[in-house]
């Protein structure tokens, strides 16, 4: 039975034998993001995948993240260890829906957020994360957009674009919606010198609680510009091992539920094994890979530009 430093080492052996790259999303455990060659939110990981020379991705996060890996670089092997790491608010938008949708309004364009599947991209005219919606939205000068699948990040850019008319598809994530006000206010009187640093899937009253509303990129720049030494954080509690090392001298907090036990199916045992038996690699046909890649490309120009 290896430890766990023994499983690191024969990770990163075969990683480097298969000449592969493990890409790893801030909310994995912390032995797989000690063990990742990046460490990153969607966006962040999606333009390393996009510009990988590796022969083979490992993608350590839900399954919408591996496809997205896929999409941006078709010819490359794709594995994703454990496919049972979906993501359910991926899965609240039905694509047939979604285009009937379309039908009826085909002159309004829909953003879909990062988190959905190839046939949800396929049909929509831009892909965002969160931590660029704002600029994809504008970048679309639309006076109405469709927005799927998170409603509480379509209310998010609503508020901060007043401007666009932005319709939410009822979706949402659940370790998001479930902070509570009560139990952010909790933690603002048992820290009250704490900052509140809160990711903008949370609902619209709990983000009134928040010092800063911002992806997880955005809330790791903050700890860093920060004067403040205790932060309040409302998002997953797997970007604490990332805020821990970038300000070893700060408190964090997390706001209950602050886990995704969807993301947290993977384990390094998997990674270990999927590099071994090279399974299970992404397949996506070449006509849906082609259709639900173009809003992805035209994400990524934007936040080349930005
Ligand atoms: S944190 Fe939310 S959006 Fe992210 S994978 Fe888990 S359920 Fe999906």
């Amino acid at each position: 039975m290896m430890d766990l430093q023994q499983l690191q080492t024969r990770v990163r052996a075969l990683l480097e034998e298969r000449n592969a790259v493990l890409l790893a999303h801030y909310y994995q455990t912390q032995d797989i993001q000690q063990a990742s060659d990046h460490l990153g939110d969607s966006l962040e990981l999606a333009l390393q995948a996009s510009k990988t020379d590796a022969d083979i991705i490992v993608f350590a996060g839900v399954d919408f993240m591996a496809e997205t890996a896929k999409l941006v670089n078709p010819e490359k092997m794709v594995l994703h260890p454990n496919t049972r790491a979906q993501c359910p608010m991926a899965s609240m938008v039905d694509p047939v829906a979604l285009k009937r949708i379309k039908e009826k309004s085909p002159d309004v364009p829909v953003v879909a957020y990062v988190n959905t599947s190839a046939a949800v991209k396929a049909e929509s005219d831009i892909c965002c994360t969160s931590a660029n919606s704002v600029e994809v939205v504008k970048s679309l000068d639309a006076e109405r957009i469709i927005f799927v699948p998170d409603s509480n990040l379509g209310l998010y850019v609503s508020r901060m674009l007043p401007e666009v008319d932005v319709i939410p598809w009822p979706g949402f994530c659940h370790v998001h919606q479930n902070i509570k006000v009560e139990d952010v206010l909790s933690l603002q009187e048992l820290y009250p010198a704490a900052e509140t640093l809160i990711h903008p899937e949370a609902t619209p009253m709990v983000l009134t609680l928040a010092d800063f509303v911002g992806s997880t990129r955005g809330i790791a720049k903050r700890v860093v510009d920060s004067s403040a030494d205790e932060f309040i954080i409302g998002t997953e509690e797997g970007l604490v091992h990332h805020l821990k090392g970038l300000r070893p001298d700060a408190e964090f907090y997390v706001v209950p539920p602050g886990l995704c036990p969807n993301m947290k199916r993977i384990t390094l045992l998997d990674i270990y094994k999927s590099l071994e038996s090279l399974e299970t690699p992404v397949e996506l046909d070449r006509e849906l890979i082609a259709r639900a890649r173009r809003p992805v490309d035209l994400m990524l120009k934007i936040k080349r530009r930005a």
